[in-house]
């Protein structure tokens, strides 16, 4: 691990990310609740979906679906997966095709293609079952092409097992270590894509408060709050979900939101949903940049942008954010280098 030796190699450096105090967001927010980020621009590849990555591979290579220096992998993915895949398969020996929605940015592309992929841009509007989108010529290419193999971060549960047995275990340990032992998270606010990180954080972080016999009136001793933007289908109440007057169907931020419930989210975990814009969420980014310092990326302002929604116009959010005791964690998915030719970082 990082800081405590020669590190082996560069898997080693996806995930034990840092989390954050965010302390002069609570302060220009009025907030007395704690409010932590976890900043997951410091993995590898440079965003949440690294530790997916390199799980979905390891896991397949045990199974004997993935030979090294024989198998291709093929993902569809929003660009995070991917770079996660093409830097696990360049150190371990795969070949790799990503095909990508042309609305993601091209920073995704160029750094997946400097890793050594091949990369296939697909309609960003072709629905998701369909021949067209990227999942749809994912699933034909696997067919054509010879010892090729779908992880599927839609459907593979180590998605949501990488982040229930790594990413929550590090965020209790990081608590824990600062604020003593029986410190826990209360609430934790993430923008979801697949759903794989809020789900498998929701059963990281119960498990540990229902062991701890967390004192507050949340489920398991945890609120889970997702966080899905304006135009995409995930979020309950289904009206929730509905286009308003004046509201786009189609939005700008790249990671969270689909057109189609993922195998792997499950919803059951999510206690309470918030819609985001893409002006709101970038704004947030905007903010989290200019006053923290943190360089991450858009979905990070949309899990930022859902969590001050939620703390001010709900009633447990009104009640959270003036109560000292609350721990809120908010997951910060991906970095600004993702994004740096995007005007939105600069308005
Ligand atoms: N933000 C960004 C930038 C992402 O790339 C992703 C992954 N699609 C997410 C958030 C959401 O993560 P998950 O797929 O685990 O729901």
């Amino acid at each position: 691990m990082r800081g405590e030796g020669i590190v082996n190699s560069s898997l080693d450096l996806i995930g034990n990310t840092p989390l954050v105090n965010l302390g002069k967001i609570t302060e220009e927010n009025n907030l007395k609740c704690t409010l932590l980020g976890k900043v997951e621009a410091f993995s590898a590849g440079g965003s949440v979906k690294d530790r997916i990555a390199l799980r979905m591979i390891l896991e397949a290579e045990k199974e004997g679906r993935l030979i090294r220096g024989v198998s291709t992998i093929i993902e569809p993915t929003s660009g995070n997966t991917g770079i996660g895949l093409c830097l696990a398969a360049a150190r371990l020996g795969y070949k790799v095709i990503i095909t990508l929605p042309e609305k993601m940015s091209l920073e995704k592309e160029r750094m997946m293609t400097a890793l050594g992929a091949r990369i296939i841009r697909t309609p960003t509007d072709a629905p998701s079952e369909s021949a067209d989108s990227n999942i749809g010529v994912a699933r034909r290419l696997v067919h054509e092409i010879e010892n090729a193999v779908m992880l599927d971060q839609y459907s593979n549960i180590n998605n949501a097992l990488a982040h229930e047995k790594g990413t929550a275990v590090e965020i209790i340990r990081d608590i824990q270590a600062t604020r003593g032992e029986n410190a826990i998270a209360d609430v934790l606010f993430a923008g979801v894509g697949t759903g794989g990180t809020i789900t498998g954080l929701a059963r990281g972080l119960r498990k540990h408060n229902k062991s701890q016999n967390a004192k507050n009136d949340y489920k398991d001793g945890l609120l889970v709050v997702g966080v899905d933007p304006v135009g995409s289908s995930l979020a309950l109440p289904a009206s929730l979900n509905r286009i308003e007057d004046g509201q786009s169907a189609s939005y700008a931020i790249e990671g969270i939101g689909y057109d189609f419930i993922p195998a792997g989210l499950d919803r059951n975990e999510v206690d309470y949903w918030i819609k985001t814009s893409d002006d709101e969420s970038f704004d947030c980014a905007h903010q989290l940049i200019r006053s923290e310092g943190l360089l991450i990326g858009g979905s990070a302002g949309g899990c930022l942008a859902g969590a001050l929604k939620y703390l001010r116009t709900t009633e447990e959010g009104r009640k959270i954010s003036q109560d000292p005791s609350k721990t809120v964690v908010l997951i910060f998915a991906d970095s600004i280098r993702n994004y740096i030719t995007k005007d939105w970082i600069l308005n």
